[in-house]
């Protein structure tokens, strides 16, 4: 079939603040597949390099070293250091093959089922607000970004205003050491409210993020020590039974992902590249299913980003509207 490219921007209202830095524009690529008889499959690939998946030149590089004309073969050897090329060239493959009307038609994520990414610092005081009154009920906030005591104090202020009812999530995209993780997970421990402590240490530190979550009572959750399916596997094996986060569209095959999570109990958060409606609506329809065992009804999904963008065609077209608006940024 036949395989074309093209690239996507989208600038953020104000720059995403982590861990790993500022965060300014989500780009990335869509792609159209197209067989003989005409029918059409659409995926997306949305790198995150600072998170361990290629970069945006690398996913570039796949797309112009695909044979224009190419078979399940050529996708299956994609290598596994271009996780977010497998998935989004797998999905638009796994769209056409088995298009399912039921499946593209379910209807998009209510609020109260999504985990709303709040600001980091203080700036998350005036923001919860608006999106509670939207619906949403879980919140999630960046920590390790600035300095320790600002952070906790605009923490404690949250966390005061929140309704007892609200579940906070604390991200700190491993930013935390041994101390400052002990330090928020003291603080924790007397608000209930807080639902986990998302990857307080590096990916190199599993040993001591085991030791974290036997000696306090918030849950933790890994996030970047679980990037990919080849790194899930890897923590489970070395005995995680802890929350992960899964941002399938750097996960790699969402084949061999659906399998892993219809094998294994993992409690699993699904969350949000900040990818556009395609990977996820994929990744709704495909992945984030309830005979996926370890899927929790009362966990948010991560995905409570779409107010981070000011382009709302990105969140709500079609695959085929939206590929329609990128005619200008073929990739050749
Ligand atoms: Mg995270």
């Amino acid at each position: 079939m036949r395989a074309e490219f093209r690239e996507y921007r989208r600038a953020f209202r104000r720059p995403l603040m982590t861990a790993h830095g500022v965060w300014s524009e989500r780009r990335g690529i869509l792609v159209k597949l197209t067989d003989a008889a005409g029918r059409t499959g659409y995926g997306e690939i949305a790198p995150l390099p600072w998170f361990g998946s290629e970069t945006l030149e690398a996913a570039i590089a796949l797309c112009q070293s695909l044979p224009e004309f190419l078979d399940l073969a050529d996708i299956r050897a994609i290598a596994p250091t271009l996780p977010a090329g497998q998935f989004g060239l797998e999905s638009a493959w796994d769209s056409l093959m088995q298009h399912d009307p039921r499946k593209s038609d379910l209807p998009d994520w209510e609020p109260p089922h999504l985990s709303a990414l709040l600001p980091a610092g203080e700036g998350a005081i005036s923001a919860w607000k608006p999106l509670w009154d939207r619906g949403h009920r879980t919140f999630k906030q960046k920590i390790g970004v600035g300095e320790l005591a600002a952070e906790q104090a605009a923490f404690a202020e949250l966390v005061g205003q929140l309704p007892p009812r609200a579940r906070l999530r604390l991200d700190a995209n491993g930013g935390l050491d041994w101390d400052t993780a002990c330090r928020w997970l003291e603080q924790c421990a007397v608000h209930p409210q807080v639902e986990f402590l998302e990857q307080p240490l590096a990916p190199s530190q599993f040993d001591a993020m085991l030791k974290l979550a036997e000696r306090f009572p918030t849950s933790l959750a890994l996030d970047e020590s679980v990037a990919t399916l080849a790194q899930l596997r890897t923590c489970w094996q070395r005995g995680w039974r802890g929350v992960v986060v899964i941002k399938a569209a750097i996960a790699g095959f969402p084949s061999q992902l659906r399998a892993f999570c219809q094998q294994h109990p993992v409690d699993i958060v699904w969350s949000s590249a900040l990818e556009t409606a395609v990977a996820r609506r994929y990744i709704q329809a495909h992945l984030v299913q309830p005979e996926n065992s370890g899927n929790r009804p009362d966990r948010a999904l991560g995905y409570g980003v779409a107010h981070w963008f000011c382009d709302p065609a990105f969140e709500q077209d079609s695959a085929a509207a939206l590929w329609q608006t990128l005619t200008a940024s073929a990739i050749a």
